[in-house]
């Protein structure tokens, strides 16, 4: 029975989680249009450059270089990047500054017509918060083995006791998110 965990996890995780080819950065189409990649908008990969801007600046401050930005009605209403070192607080991470932002913006704590893009696979805490946000739609960058608790972990969003589960993609500017991530942590060792 044992050897039936995984399986499981792979059977569950599989059909919400949409990976583009990895090893290909994505290209907008014409005009906003779409690219060869069902679903992917040009606006997909431009929310996605303002979170690694955010990203960066974290980088800037010391911080682990991790961006978000929320979506309504395709304005960004929110963005942070993490702030863990600056507000001496381990929860200060991008997406969860930026879900309160959003919440606060919207004067709801439900974002159920928010989209969430974060340019690192969230962490189990923000996996949860996005699920309890009811996000729609979660659009993450670099994948991370080590931490994340999408595609790595826990899987928090194929648990049976996650009760909100949004579409999710992931894999957006990859190369990018994860250059800033690798560049940080060897410019520190
Ligand atoms: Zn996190």
């Amino acid at each position: 029975m044992a050897g039936l965990v995984p399986a499981i996890h792979v059977f569950y995780v599989a059909p919400c989680i949409k990976t583009w080819d990895r090893r290909t950065r994505l290209v907008p189409g014409p005009a906003g249009g779409r690219t060869r990649v069902p679903g992917m908008t040009a606006s997909m990969a431009t929310f996605m450059q303002i979170a690694l801007e955010e990203a960066r600046a974290a980088g800037v401050r010391g911080e682990v270089p991790v961006g978000c930005v929320i979506v309504h009605d395709n304005k960004v209403i929110a963005s942070a990047g993490n702030r863990t070192l600056a507000e001496r607080d381990p929860t200060a991470h991008a997406e969860l500054i930026a879900i309160r932002a959003a919440a606060a913006a919207l004067g709801s704590e439900r974002l159920t017509e928010c989209d969430l893009h974060v340019t690192l696979e969230p962490c189990t805490m923000c996996a949860a918060a996005i699920s309890f946000a009811r996000v729609r739609r979660l659009y993450f960058g670099a994948a991370d083995p080590k931490g994340g608790a999408v595609e790595h972990g826990v899987r928090f969003f194929a648990a049976p006791t996650c009760h909100h589960r949004p579409e999710i993609y992931g894999g957006i500017s990859e190369s990018e998110c994860a250059a800033l991530l690798k560049d940080f942590f060897q410019a520190r060792r």
